[in-house]
């Protein structure tokens, strides 16, 4: 089987040279496959995981915009429609100078394994852009996401595929993105979207949805071995969406979160952070940690070093992927970390994956972690197709039992191939399987 398994990655790195991130989605998925591929030899003989590493459409084209200087600026614009089996394509879009083809077929591919451990039906999609929203004007990321729309509009649809945000994509873009979709379709088409505003048809929780998650995720793990998160130390990366709901969820569970940071460096808080004043400044004032520094007195600014040098019993990486290397991993075990739950996708390297598993450390993926808040999407989805919005409440039990199911399922698969505890290796399997399932009854397509 591990000959089998090589030969098929071989193949991806042949046939897409230099996407780094995606050989590394890939390979960490194909790593666990070894054993229920023994077990379910209709999976070979269908190809299914020659099928499921092939895009079933890749899209990628011009976003031309006018800057308000008036100057035009060309930007490149992708959506990879990845796997259908369980559902419309789904999954965010992210804008960030980084993007670029191999960024978004690995994040497309974790999304189909993501989407099914949710049990929503929802395929797995991704796409974005590498225009960079920080410092452009409002008006200037209206008219970016007006000419994005324009050519995404023809190949979206909420029987087909149905963005939403991700890294520099939320409610504001959001909002733009959708005007646009209803202007050119002339149709109200509320599921196309999700993480719309609350006024016109976005869901509840869906903006707290995936640093909640992680934490519920987190949660779940601690209660296997009798810990819970209070009295916790936990050390947060990031400052974004899902840093901040992670951060505001540890703490009303009774843990002191001390850090976050973002790309001009960490801040340390050992009051605890103040998430109001971090929202003010992250999401309101759209600046920076330093912004956070100067308003609060126990607060320090660090600029050089790792958010990961600072000690802590629970770790949650909320920033983008890579960010957790095998040397960051080794400072969290020797300062003494038990739990490690990755809010971002695919945060930590798989050496340091490796070095968490060795030291018996609880080891959340974020396919499984992080999924939150693309089942809080789905559950909008939900309420758009009735025409219907739940409460705060309701639709916060929801996310919670979705978590708990996710928890449960990946734990039990682990088990069921002798290697408990392994939340790697049971979310991969988990979700696999019920891929696999579905394209083996959907036939060769
Ligand atoms: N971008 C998020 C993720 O990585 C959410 C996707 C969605 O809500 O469709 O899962």
């Amino acid at each position: 089987m591990e000959h089998y398994l090589d030969s098929v990655f071989d193949h991806v790195r042949t046939l897409n040279p230099g996407e780094d991130v995606f050989h590394q989605a890939v390979h960490e998925v194909l790593d666990s496959l070894g054993p229920v591929l023994e077990r379910h030899p209709e999976y070979r003989e269908a190809r299914i995981v020659e099928r499921l590493i092939e895009p079933e459409r890749q899209v990628i084209f011009r976003v031309p915009w006018v800057d308000d200087a008036g100057e035009v600026q060309v930007n490149r614009g992708y959506r990879i429609e990845f796997n259908s089996a369980l559902g419309p394509y789904k999954g965010g879009l992210r804008f960030h100078p980084s993007v670029n083809i191999s960024i978004i077929k690995f994040l497309g591919f974790e999304q189909i394994f993501k989407n099914a451990l949710t049990r929503q039906g929802i395929g797995g999609g991704k796409g974005g852009s590498n225009f960079d929203p920080r410092g452009k004007s409002d008006a200037e990321v209206m008219r970016f996401c007006q000419s994005f729309m324009t050519e995404l509009y023809r190949h979206i649809g909420e029987y087909t595929d149905v963005p939403a945000g991700d890294i520099g994509v939320g409610g504001r873009e959001i909002g733009y993105l959708f005007g646009q979709y209803k202007r050119l379709t002339n149709r109200y088409e509320a599921g196309v979207l999700t993480g719309k505003g609350l006024g016109w048809g976005g869901s509840l929780v869906r903006t707290e949805a995936t640093g909640y998650g992680t934490v519920l995720f987190a949660e779940s793990m601690m209660a296997t071995r009798g810990e819970a998160f209070d009295g916790q130390r936990v050390a947060v990366s990031g400052a974004g969406n899902v840093a901040i709901y992670a951060i505001e969820k540890a703490q009303q569970l009774g843990a002191t979160v001390v850090s976050f940071s973002d790309s001009s460096g960490y801040v340390v808080d050992e009051d605890g952070v103040d998430v109001d004043l971090l929202r003010q400044v992250k999401e309101i004032e759209r600046g920076r940690v330093s912004d956070y520094v100067d308003r609060k007195p126990s607060a320090e600014l660090v600029t050089d070093g790792s958010v990961w040098d600072v000690p802590c019993t629970v770790a949650l990486p909320c920033a983008t992927q890579n960010e957790l290397d095998e040397a960051a991993a080794k400072t969290l075990i020797d300062n003494g970390v038990k739990v490690i739950a990755e809010g971002a996708n695919m945060p930590c390297t798989p050496a340091a994956v490796e070095l968490f598993q060795e030291a018996e450390c609880l080891f959340g993926p974020g396919k499984a972690a992080n999924a939150g808040g693309v089942a809080t999407s789905a559950l909008e989805m939900e309420q758009n197709a009735s025409r219907e919005q739940w409460p705060f409440e309701r639709t916060e039990d929801k996310l919670t039992l979705i978590m708990k199911n996710i928890h449960d399922e990946c734990a039990e698969t682990a088990e069921e191939y002798g290697d408990p505890g392994n939340y790697v290796l049971g979310a991969n399997i988990a979700g696999f399987r019920r891929v696999a399932n579905a394209m083996l009854d959907q036939g060769i397509i």
